[in-house]
């Protein structure tokens, strides 16, 4: 087996805001049976130090940006974890990136680079004899791996995966010596932009190799409309640039073995769990249109304003909505007041895994009418538990679903419904159209076997990964 060393800030099932995690916690099952072992480095926020119960210190820093650190390593549910336990950065209350009352911590800049500067330490030193020969980068929280690696002699190449291009990693120029970054570098081709420090930027110029999780958002991230002010810097490094579609972990998401659910192997078997769904939500289970459900962070990007606008395409042909999210406060209050306003729509403001997998379980539908997206995770759990994903046509949701057109049904490859982004008409008449099919028995069960039955484990993309390492460490 090769070694590879992974960072991020996020690793599912010890901590998670998003697919982010999944992805993370995913990869090193994915990428085993291609030959590859990777160690996942990770912070040591108080919640995951409270689940490595046996982890050994390996490493000792006196002073990490203002206080002293240690790594500790641990195996957990088969992950060979890296914990940053560098109490004055990570020993708190509240989310990974946000304080109790949901502002972003004030040093969230000095923690993520902290663990930046750790991830180059560990790739250029080696712990132990360990040597990893190649470091995955995930996001801004990692990205300036490449920055401190440069002060070291030892070259390791570096792939950094864009999971969200929204999030740069901003932070003042007065920030640089305390994140003791050269400020030489502090150029356009450095991390320099627009007079501010980018992380984001930093791993966008530096990494060896580029990936992010569609090839539909690769191309996307090129255009200003989504390149969220990076496009630039983009275009500059397409040749570096692939996209690779994230998969799932069907031994987590199966649904005939997931125990927080009534399991299924058929369409026809999701009935108790839409019974026990619509008890749960204070729904009806006897109306004529579908059960739609919603998992999602509440942030902008999801689209789910537009579709408090085309709900009544739903409710008014019968259909209900199930909502669980959380985020943006006004956004929150939107859809608590439609749930109180609307017949048919109940919400559940809040984190819940084991009610996702209900959800998953118990849907037709699932609704995801993104702006923009990256991969997308939701619609591929929904394909997997028979639930008909209505998606936005755009980044990985164009890539991992078949538009019910006439002649995809003809053919029996459609697997869901697709609408224009951004455009609440094109998802009022997506829902229309969901209905229409839903009272079209035959239709409907063979678009729910299509869905269960379409790849969406890492089966074709591991190999993806693995061409990747294998051309960057220079062997077969
Ligand atoms: P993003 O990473 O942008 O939030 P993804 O679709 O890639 O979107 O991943 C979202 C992940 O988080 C999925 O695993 C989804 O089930 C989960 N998720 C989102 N919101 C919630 C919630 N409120 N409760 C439980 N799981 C959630």
């Amino acid at each position: 087996m090769r070694p590879a060393l992974s960072v991020a800030s996020e690793c599912a099932p010890l901590v998670k805001t998003g697919g982010l995690a999944d992805v993370v916690g995913a990869l090193p099952a994915a990428l085993q049976p291609e030959g590859w072992a990777l160690r996942t480095l990770l912070p040591g926020y108080r919640a995951v130090l409270a689940q490595c119960d046996g982890a050994a210190p390996v490493l000792w820093l006196d002073d990490l940006f203002g206080g002293p650190a240690r790594v500790l390593a641990v195996t957990l549910g088969g992950l060979d974890l890296l914990i940053l336990d560098a109490p004055h950065l990570f020993d708190r209350e509240g989310s990974p990136y946000l304080d109790a009352s949901g502002n972003d911590w004030v040093d969230n800049d000095l923690r993520f680079a902290a663990l930046s500067f750790v991830g180059a330490q560990i790739a250029a030193e080696g712990l132990g004899g360990w040597q990893p020969e190649l470091v995955h980068l995930h996001d801004w929280q990692a990205a300036l791996v490449p920055e401190y690696l440069r002060s070291y002699a030892h070259d390791v190449p570096t792939i950094l995966t864009i999971h969200n291009i929204a999030f740069h990693g901003l932070t003042g120029y007065e920030r640089l010596a305390a994140m003791r970054l050269d400020p030489e570098r502090f150029t356009p081709e450095g991390f320099e932009y627009y007079g501010h420090i980018s992380a984001l930027k930093a791993g966008l110029m530096g990494a060896t190799k580029l990936t992010t999780v569609s090839p539909s958002y690769a191309r996307e991230l090129e255009t200003p409309a989504f390149g969220m002010g990076l496009d630039g810097v983009i275009r500059s490094r397409r040749a570096d640039l692939s996209g690779i579609l994230n998969g799932i972990d069907t031994a987590v998401w199966n649904p005939e073995t997931d125990p927080m659910i009534r399991p299924f192997r058929t369409p026809r078997g999701k009935a108790a769990n839409r019974a026990a769904l619509c008890a749960d939500f204070g729904l009806s289970p006897d109306v004529p249109g579908p059960l739609a459900v919603v998992v999602s962070r509440l942030s902008g990007q999801k689209g789910l304003d537009l579709l408090l606008d085309a709900l009544p395409a739903l409710t008014d042909r019968g259909g209900q909505l199930a909502l669980l999210g959380a985020g943006a406060r006004p956004l929150e209050n939107a859809w608590l007041a439609a749930a109180r306003d609307m017949p048919g729509v109940s919400v559940r403001i809040g984190y819940d895994e084991a009610l996702s997998h209900r959800m998953y379980a118990g849907a037709d539908a699932v609704l995801v009418p993104s702006r923009f997206e990256p991969c997308g995770l939701t619609q591929l759990y929904a394909l997997r538990y028979g639930a008909v994903p209505v998606v936005a046509q755009t980044g990985g949701l164009a890539d991992t679903v078949i538009h019910a057109n006439d002649a995809a049904l003809r053919r029996g490859v459609a697997t869901g419904l697709t609408h224009a982004p951004g455009d609440a008409a094109a998802l009022r008449h997506a829902l229309t159209h969901l209905c229409d099919l839903y009272a079209t028995p035959g239709i409907w069960t063979t678009l729910q076997r299509n869905a269960m039955k379409q790849p969406v484990d890492w089966t074709a993309s591991s190999p993806q990964y693995a061409r990747l390492y294998n051309n960057l460490t220079g062997s077969a």
